[in-house]
């Protein structure tokens, strides 16, 4: 199908192009996307305008209904908690009864928490890897048997550059050492599942402005951040929306086992 396209870049150009939709046919199951100004809202809906159908998972089924009816009639929101494997397991049956396949997901569901390294309990320590860390195994196990069997897929980890650069500006070290996890598995299981055209890959967003921080940095704090970003802003939540588009996409269809930075030049390595 062709359609208008328009940038959406902060820095907008004016050029307009007709091209096809990158997902037509395909359906993506993102977690997490529930929060309104979130990155997973705003993949979802990114999606959405690629032509996919969107399953939207999120801990209360009543948000994730919401967001899904959003983007359209012929989407999805199932309330599931990402580490309950059975939960997730359910949800992963209904979209594939609905659909009859799953050929995108985007482990996008996290959580973070500002403390330091001698203030970590071991109930913080537990809740931020079992969330980040765990939820991206359990859902990449629950759907990966159905991308194998339908031929391939795509699979986009949500990471941080926290992972990388040892401590991000707003979490913890418990949450530096679950994201450099997801860093460790993704790789991993795109070593074991590149043979059935499973492409598993990560992305590293900087800091972008979503709920998860909101509120919780002053200006002045928000101003020596962007002092060290070359591109001179936070990110947005659509920055790395159409970074796991390029992913998710067959734009990418030769990467796997990647970490694709999306951070302004926050950490460039
Ligand atoms: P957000 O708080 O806006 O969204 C997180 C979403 O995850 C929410 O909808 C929440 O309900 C959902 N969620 C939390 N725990 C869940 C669980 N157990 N099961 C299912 N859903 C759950 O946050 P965001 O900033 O959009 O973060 C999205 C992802 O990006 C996270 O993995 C986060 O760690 C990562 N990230 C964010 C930033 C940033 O600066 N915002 C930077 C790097 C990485």
């Amino acid at each position: 199908m062709i359609r208008e396209f328009a940038s959406t870049n902060s820095a907008p150009s004016d050029f307009k192009m007709e091209r096809d939709m990158l997902l037509e046919r395909k359906v993506a199951v993102v977690t997490g996307a529930a929060s309104a100004r979130g990155i997973g809202r705003a993949t979802a809906k990114r999606f959405a305008e690629e032509g996919a159908k969107v399953v939207i998972v999120d801990l209360d089924a009543e948000a994730a209904k919401a967001a899904a009816a959003d983007l359209g009639s012929e989407h999805l929101g199932i309330g599931a908690n990402v580490t309950d494997e059975a939960l997730i397991h359910d949800a992963i049956e209904a979209t594939v009864a609905r659909y009859g396949q799953i050929d995108i997901l985007v482990n996008n569901a996290g959580i973070t928490q500002p403390v330091k390294t001698l203030d970590i309990k071991r109930g913080d320590y537990d809740r931020i890897l079992d969330v980040n860390l765990r939820g991206t195994l359990i859902c990449s196990q629950a759907v990966i048997p159905h991308m194998v069997s339908n031929g391939g897929g795509s699979i986009i980890c949500v990471s941080s550059v926290s992972a990388q650069r040892g401590g991000g500006i707003f979490g913890g070290p418990h949450y530096s050492a679950a994201k450099a996890g997801v860093l460790g598995l993704a790789k991993a299981m795109a070593r074991e599942f590149g043979g059935k055209q499973v492409r598993i890959n990560s992305v590293t967003p900087g800091l972008i402005a979503t709920d998860i921080t909101a509120g919780k940095l002053s200006s002045d704090q928000e101003a020596a951040i962007i002092d060290g970003i070359p591109l001179a802003r936070l990110g947005a939540a659509t920055d790395v929306a159409n970074a796991a588009l390029f992913l998710a996409s067959d734009l990418s269809s030769y990467l796997t086992g990647i970490t694709l930075d999306v951070n302004g030049g926050m950490l460039i390595h």
